[in-house]
């Protein structure tokens, strides 16, 4: 836990503290999640390989269940 100045009131607060406690002024109200998505939207190339990845995975998943379903209707009627 550190120590942050209140660039309002230069006041020494908690750096997890959401607002000062002296002035209200608010701190960590900009470090929420909607700039944390927005950096992860920022990285298209990392985007761009997730979504190749999911067009590679999901058919093969598909392919495995049907695999699967088919073996055991097969070992079920023998
Ligand atoms: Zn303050």
């Amino acid at each position: 836990m550190a120590l942050i100045n209140c660039p309002e009131c230069n006041n020494e607060i908690s750096d997890k503290a959401v607002s000062c406690p002296k002035c209200a002024f608010p701190i960590n109200q900009q470090t929420s999640d909607p700039i944390s998505k927005n950096d992860k939207g920022l990285t298209v190339a990392d985007g761009v390989k997730t979504g190749c990845g999911m067009f590679i995975v999901l058919p093969l998943i598909i392919i495995s269940l049907l695999i699967i379903v088919f073996a055991l209707i097969f070992l079920s009627n023998t």
